[in-house]
């Protein structure tokens, strides 16, 4: 992706014409003015003989099945599972980046890149079964043209899009989404505009003005904050965060704080106090927002949902899994009706479970869940000219009834799913894979991140980076 291959070329939309075939991109607020054989700032965009160009149309990384608490979603659909679709390249180059691999263009590993058409992407969700196709990973917005297409065809196969991003997008771009886009994550990185300049190498106004437009669009909106250790996990970034919430956008927009970890360039650091976040979370309540949550925070109460006026338990959760238990199907508390602002589906998306695998004739591969190692990835290819099943269930907690998860695969067919720790007795997972079929596991390291390295292939550390450290490249 460093060479500009314009074989790769797609005409790209909100260009403007300058002088001597010069071309500014208006994807982005950073508004690249970019000469004939260049690029621009997220080197997936180009100037190609005087015309702007997307140079990652249809260029993927693995579609992969996850659930939409992945996406600090947490009033749609709980328990969802969703088709996440990353690309490569941003529009940023945040300082703590877990997916820099992918959205650090001059990084990525051809092995990593998938080609998909608009149509390759809705049909895999409607195979299975999945109502929800998720933008996300490095970066959505320098996907522009692809995820417009591919939403709009999905919205009218009734698929729901989620927008999950960093939002560094100029206004007019936003208004080519918002016919498509049902929900919104946006990751707001501070409130300080002197942060974003140094930590992101972006500017913060655009991102807040953005975030409102959607909203005010009448979009399905969740906000959250990544709160680095000793830089943006304190009380002054919780009371901003609750300040804009509350002040520009409503009360009742759910707002999640995050824990990180240390990745890419930050690695000389520790991960975020849990005590931190929960102080930011009990700011932001006590200035008057409704629903707040912690992220990449196991065994706390601080991801459950309770009625406001009754104090009932709504939704549980677990890491990225969610059980909807107190609500009604139009959202409201079943104990005393109160308006919990969720939107739900009306039929469940759950895939079917059998007790026993149907025979012999399988591989299976089990994974321990391991410090703060508590999802992994599962890649599977079917090589066989028939249609194949392959099975996951959980092991380890006496608790829950250990039942066969089933994937059903088309002959030829690659797919890959997230599975995370659900309970806390939970130890690990099994995949059962019939002969004829292969998979790889790949470490999860905090949600919305995309590995790219397999199990087995790169060191283990427990609660820093999990996989190679970061090493600079010489340019
Ligand atoms: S998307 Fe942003 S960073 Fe990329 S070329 Fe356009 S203006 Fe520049």
């Amino acid at each position: 992706m460093t060479d500009t291959t314009w074989h790769n070329a797609h005409p790209a939309r909100l260009e403007e014409q300058l002088d001597d075939d010069v071309v500014r991109c208006h994807l982005s607020p950073r508004n690249c003015r970019i000469r004939p054989g260049q690029h621009g700032f997220c080197m997936v965009r180009a100037n190609h003989d005087g015309h702007l160009v997307s140079l990652n149309y249809g260029r993927s990384v693995h579609a992969t099945e996850e659930t939409i608490e992945t996406e600090a979603v947490f009033h749609y659909a709980p328990g969802a599972r969703i088709l996440s679709m990353g690309n490569v390249g941003c529009m940023l180059n945040c300082d703590y980046c877990h997916n820099w691999k992918t959205s650090q263009a001059r990084y990525i590993d051809g092995k990593d890149v998938y080609h998909y058409t608009p149509e390759q992407v809705v049909d895999i969700a409607k195979q299975h079964g999945i109502k929800v196709i998720s933008w996300t990973y490095n970066d959505p917005v320098v996907w522009h043209e692809f995820v417009v297409e591919t939403a709009r065809l999905a919205k009218q196969a009734g698929i729901v899009n989620l927008y999950k991003s960093a939002f560094f997008i100029s206004g007019e771009a936003i208004e080519e989404l918002i016919p498509v886009i049902d929900i919104f994550s946006i990751s707001i990185k501070s409130l300080d505009p002197a942060y974003y300049r140094k930590i992101t190498k972006g500017w913060l106004e655009p991102v807040l003005e953005g975030t409102e437009q959607v909203f005010r669009a009448g979009k399905h909106v969740e906000v959250s904050t990544l709160m680095v250790t000793d830089l943006s996990d304190d009380e002054k970034t919780a009371q901003a965060m609750a300040e804009f919430v509350g002040g520009r956008l409503s009360p009742r927009v759910p707002t999640h704080f995050v824990r990180f970890h240390p990745d890419y360039k930050m690695t000389d650091t520790i991960r975020t106090p849990i005590e931190r976040l929960e102080g930011a979370r009990r700011i932001a309540l006590d200035m008057g927002l409704q629903h707040v949550y912690l992220g990449n925070v196991y065994d706390t109460d601080s991801t459950t949902t309770t009625c406001r006026g009754c104090g009932a338990v709504q939704v549980t959760r677990y890491g990225l899994n969610a059980q909807p238990v107190g609500l009604t199907s139009e959202g409201l508390c079943s104990s005393c009706g109160t308006d919990a602002h969720f939107t739900l589906f009306t039929e469940t998306d759950r895939r079917t479970t059998v007790a026993q695998l149907p025979g012999p004739g399988f591989d299976t591969a089990s994974f321990e869940w391991h410090g703060d190692v508590r999802a992994v990835h599962v890649q599977v290819r079917n090589d066989s000219s028939q249609a194949e099943t392959v099975y996951q269930r959980r092991f380890g907690d006496p608790e829950i009834a250990e039942s066969w998860s089933t994937i059903p695969l088309r002959p030829g067919e690659s797919f890959r799913f997230i599975a995370a720790k659900s309970t806390i007795g939970e130890q690990g997972v099994t995949v059962a894979v019939p002969h004829g079929c292969t998979s790889s596991l790949h470490e999860v390291f905090d949600r919305a991140h995309f590995p790219t390295v397999e199990v087995g292939a790169g060191s283990r550390n427990a609660d820093v980076t999990p996989l190679p450290v970061f090493q600079p490249r010489a340019r």
